[in-house]
């Protein structure tokens, strides 16, 4: 931990420094960042699911029927348990894991909108919200060199044990009957979204904006305010499910909708409302 005080200015000033015309040094508190952004991981930031790409470390590349068949809808998260558990047991190293995850392509332009947000990092605060595991997303992100970029990151924890199987918990216990038990994205971002206004100051964030692509990624949309924009991957999951929800005229839908193919799609919409005052 860094010793307290190092590096600070002194906290009080003599007298004679403050009668004389000599400019303050003390550092300016920068202003509360405007914007938030939410990111989905798997085929948002990474062009496949990383749960799918991590299977090719397995023997021959591929899972045994059994092991394939024993999914049970609603329980993605206790199925990826019992792979990773097989995984361990055939002798699937942590490294080799590991470089499964590091080799995903990122999407399309993704490495473009990630330079815009770091070019403009006073103004954007980033935040992952994702239903895979924090080993594949640090993994990832540092190989990417971005993991720096992101002020938190939500997903289930995870962890190598020792017999070498990487276990995963839940992210958290909710009652929202439309996601499943590990993890709903609305109950993550409507309190971070109070937490952050707190811990701000009261300071709400101007905008937020949420890049997502899966079905998973729709339960949050009903924590987003007019003002807000969705991007949701066209053509894929959350796109269809946005555009049915539209048209049926759902209440407490209240976000704008962006589709995106490409990070540059994001970048020009950001950039125009990032000019707004
Ligand atoms: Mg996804
Ligand atoms: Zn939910």
């Amino acid at each position: 931990m860094m010793a307290e005080g190092v590096g600070e200015p002194p906290l009080h000033r003599s007298p004679n420094m403050a009668a004389s015309s000599v400019p303050s040094t003390a550092p300016v508190p920068s202003p509360p960042k405007r914007f938030l952004v939410l990111f989905d991981f798997d085929e948002t930031i990474v062009n496949e699911s990383s749960d799918d790409a991590v299977v090719r470390a397995a023997p021959g590349q591929q899972l045994p029927d059994w092991l394939r068949h024993s999914y049970r809808e609603g329980y993605y998260n206790e199925q990826m348990q019992r792979i990773l558990a097989y995984m361990a047991e055939q002798g699937v190293t942590e490294d080799s894991i590991r470089s499964k995850v590091e080799q995903i392509p990122p999407t399309p332009g993704l490495l473009t909108l990630f330079q815009y947000l770091q070019s403009r990092k006073q103004d954007f605060e980033l935040v992952v919200v994702s239903d895979a595991n924090m080993y594949f997303i640090e993994a990832w992100l540092e190989r990417a060199g971005a993991r720096h970029l992101f002020h938190r990151i939500f997903t289930n924890p995870a962890s190598f044990d020792a017999q070498g199987r990487l276990v995963l918990l839940p992210f958290h216990a909710h009652d929202c009957q439309r996601c499943p038990d590990n993890m709903c994205k609305q109950v993550i971002v409507r309190g971070y979204l109070a937490r952050r206004q707190q811990e701000r100051g009261g300071c709400p964030f101007q905008r937020v904006f949420y890049v997502g692509d899966g079905a998973n990624d729709i339960c949050p949309m009903l924590a987003l305010g007019p003002r807000d924009t969705a991007f949701p991957r066209r053509h894929f999951p959350m796109h269809r499910l946005l555009q049915e929800m539209q048209d049926a005229g759902t209440e407490g839908l209240k976000v704008s909708v962006v589709p995106w193919a490409s990070g540059q799609d994001v970048v020009d919409c950001l950039n125009r409302l990032e000019e707004e005052r």
